[in-house]
């Protein structure tokens, strides 16, 4: 007679022998794992802001021929007063955007002129770009947009790396400070875009979409080194304002970016493509915001109107774990800041109004 205990045991033995229930649906990859949130919490849904804003980071195809009626519209329903337009090139192709911005929309939107630096380092090219960027200056442009090749994968005449420190950039910077224009520099990527491509990187899945980003040392310069260079640009130039791209691609390391702007008084940061930073760590970015109130702009980068609703519920609620609308930005949710109305004004358009030249002032509350 088996006692219990040994015919436990001997079942025991039976089911270890048994092979485990086959799972009948197929594994998925992380790509397509998105799970919908079972949480039940309020929900503030925003697709138009609550003040005016300016959006001093946006790009557009060709505002020479595009149907601008069409655009204002979508601008309209956002509550987006004045779009920058950062690639509004140079030379014949700026004044006619500017010409026809003048007759259609005069307040709406507004060009930042772009540098052509093929040729740099050969005799006299400094004095020659500085000369374009008045004349695009005289022809309608209200700032200067570097792109982030820039500093990247600009190449002098002699093939090699153009440091955004070089000194022969120097009377460029000079002459933005003469001419009262911001510089809108986009400075280097997301400092994962260096990391070892492993489970541990934050932007692996970026990365496999679009290999391209990925960065070396070697093939251009590290992230520090980048950041080291453009931080030396606004200790040279105090009397020219610059604004960081994205947060300075600090949005991660709040942190560092403040002792930065501490040092840095004629330092701005725009908010371009960095929101799902700041939507997972609300009450730091809120600290922060209040904190520098005075050097933060609005921006987004790229042109896609219902992405507009993140930034919106991100600054303006204090709704929790809310999706993010791009998986391989943020595979995180988002928290909102509830930025108290005095530093969201700032931030949608008085700091804009401030540092870029000749906007209309009368287009904003108070
Ligand atoms: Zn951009």
């Amino acid at each position: 007679m088996p006692t219990p205990i040994r015919l436990l045991l001997i079942l025991g033995l039976i089911a270890a022998r048994l092979p485990a229930a086959e799972s009948t649906s197929p594994r998925i990859d992380f790509e397509k794992y998105n799970p919908t949130s079972t949480l039940v919490v309020p929900e503030t849904p925003i697709t138009r802001a609550k003040f005016p804003f300016i959006d001093v980071h946006n790009h557009q195809r060709d505002l020479r021929s595009q149907d601008l009626g069409a655009l204002l519209r979508q601008m309209d329903e956002l509550n987006m007063t004045v779009m920058v337009n950062l690639s509004g090139g140079s030379g014949a192709s700026l004044a006619a955007a500017a010409t026809r911005i003048k007759s259609v929309a005069p307040s709406r939107l507004v060009l930042f002129a772009n540098l052509n630096f093929s040729g740099f380092g050969t005799e006299g090219w400094t004095e020659k770009a500085a000369a374009t960027l008045a004349a695009d200056h005289t022809g309608g442009a209200r700032g200067l947009k570097l792109f982030k090749g820039y500093g990247m994968n600009t190449k002098d005449q002699d093939g090699k790396r153009i440091p955004l420190d070089d000194p022969r950039m120097d009377p460029i910077w000079a002459k933005c400070g003469e001419l009262k224009i911001p510089v809108l520099i986009h400075t280097g990527e997301p400092r994962s875009f260096w990391d070892p491509m492993d489970g541990k990187n934050e932007r692996w899945l970026e990365l496999i979409l679009h290999p391209s980003r990925r960065q070396s040392a070697d093939r251009t310069a590290s992230f520090d080194q980048l950041i080291r260079e453009q931080t030396n640009i606004f200790r040279r130039h105090p009397r020219t304002t610059f604004i960081a791209a994205h947060f300075d691609w600090h949005a991660n390391d709040l942190q560092k970016l403040g002792s930065l702007l501490d040092e840095l008084p004629n330092m701005y940061v725009e908010t371009g493509a960095i929101i799902a930073e700041l939507g997972r760590q609300p009450k730091a970015a809120r600290k922060f915001f209040e904190r520098f109130q005075d050097r933060i702009l609005f921006g987004k980068d790229s042109w896609v109107p219902s992405e507009y609703a993140t930034y919106f519920r991100v600054f303006e609620t204090e709704d929790e774990y809310f999706p993010y609308h791009k998986k391989y930005h943020a595979f995180w949710a988002m928290y909102g800041m509830g930025l108290p109305d005095g530093v969201l004004k700032k931030i949608y358009y008085k700091n804009a109004l401030r540092i870029i030249p000749d906007l209309d002032r009368s287009l904003f509350p108070e």
